[in-house]
């Protein structure tokens, strides 16, 4: 018995790293086929802008193309830069937070390609003209992309997803911040504010925290989430019951918030190198109790509340701090709402003004969708913008500085 035991062990550990292997073989083929694409498309259009573009005024073809989804453009681009000399005026967004406008197509394409992900919208006649958002397909039904976007078991993130902006937390390894491991990755946006956070935590004479993880990619929680699935089935559970235990202690693949990376778990560790374990008594710490009254300011959220266990299907995890950025986080905060319940908040408004603790005014806006006219007539007519993000569903979030 014993025997057979260590063998099925072996053969279990031997389809486990077939299983890494094989997800990973497939996260370099994507982005091999999906860079290459990108690239090629670019360079085409920089090679003929190099030719000069002709003034071309046939150009009902793209027009019509431009009124498509972002994504069916994405498939049938125009192929010449012929095909955009109509356009006068263009905006980009840079990964759905920073947008820049543009007069000249040269410039607006440079610049495109440099981020690579970019929607541009030609502000003259208020028309999506391109996106290269292909990665996940961004603001369709499946859109994730902003510091609101939801992930929950019930809305996933695609395998595809990884951070674009990152910060390496061993190059920022200080006084106040101290990862547990090496080469741990936070979104950059997010790590300013945590970075924040974590200053003012040691300048209140708090000089435990310990960060203990931040970006967990798609092909990790994978692993994690199939390990314990194989270890289920070494104590003879079928495959099926396996997964649905499983599924109650590890996060599934793409269900995750870590892979956002948005999201940090932090708790504490003492002289002795002991590592407060992420339970629920976190919070009676020095550094839970901090982060409780205080991680708003700096624009996270203490994502599974006690209370709201029924709605994020989580358990409370005091130690789980989500970015969401202002002035959401203050919002979420004194209205006691989970991610669940503001976006689902601002989708009945609609449009909310607000005064941040700081004195900063804040004006939010809620679209049905990133091809909503009104949304492209709003980022015409506003220079303001904060961020812009999806709402994980087809729903987009303008946040904008109220003057
Ligand atoms: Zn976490």
């Amino acid at each position: 018995m014993y025997k057979y035991r260590k063998r099925k062990n072996k053969k279990n550990k031997f389809i486990a790293l077939v299983f890494v292997l094989l997800f990973l073989g497939q996260i370099v083929l994507f982005y091999h086929i999906e860079d290459s694409f990108i690239y090629s498309k670019f360079d085409n259009i920089s090679s003929s802008f190099k030719n000069k573009f002709v003034q071309n005024d046939n150009n009902t073809k793209y027009a019509n193309a431009a009124e498509k989804r972002p994504n069916e453009i994405i498939k049938n681009p125009p192929e010449k830069i012929e095909d955009y000399s109509s356009y006068e005026q263009f905006i980009v967004l840079e990964n759905s937070s920073v947008l820049r406008s543009f007069t000249s197509l040269n410039e607006a394409y440079d610049f495109a390609r440099e981020i690579k992900e970019s929607i541009i919208i030609d502000r003259k006649d208020e028309k999506l003209v391109y996106s290269n958002f292909d990665r996940s397909i961004l603001w369709n039904n499946d859109t994730k992309a902003g510091d609101l976007f939801l992930v929950n078991k019930w809305n996933n993130i695609t395998s595809e997803y990884t951070l674009e902006e990152f910060v390496n937390l061993t190059a920022k390894r200080s006084k106040s911040i101290n990862p547990r491991l090496e080469n741990m990755l936070l979104d950059s946006k997010a790590y300013l504010d945590l970075s924040k956070l974590a200053e003012d935590v040691y300048a209140d004479g708090i000089h435990n925290m310990l960060i203990t993880s931040t970006y967990r990619p798609y092909v990790t929680q994978s692993h994690l989430f199939e390990a314990r699935v194989q270890r289920l089935m070494d104590q003879q559970y079928d495959r099926e019951e396996a997964i649905d235990i499983a599924a109650k202690v590890v996060a599934k693949p793409g269900t995750s918030e870590h892979q956002t990376g948005l999201a940090v778990d932090i708790t504490t560790i003492d002289k002795n190198g002991n590592i407060h374990p992420l339970t629920g008594s976190f919070v009676n710490t020095n550094v839970g109790a901090w982060l409780k009254d205080n991680s708003w300011k700096y624009g996270f959220v203490i994502r599974y509340q006690e209370e709201k266990t029924n709605i994020t299907g989580i358990i409370y995890e005091p130690w789980h701090l989500r970015y969401v950025g202002m002035p959401h986080a203050e919002i979420m905060y004194k209205l006691n709402y989970c991610l669940e319940e503001y976006l689902e908040y601002l989708a009945k408004e609609q449009h909310i003004n607000y005064s941040a603790y700081n004195g900063i005014k804040y004006s939010i806006v809620y679209f049905d969708s990133i091809s909503s006219p009104d949304l492209i007539s709003t980022l015409k007519q506003k220079e303001n913008i904060v961020s812009l993000s999806s709402d994980g569903k087809a729903g987009v979030i303008l946040t904008l500085l109220n003057k």
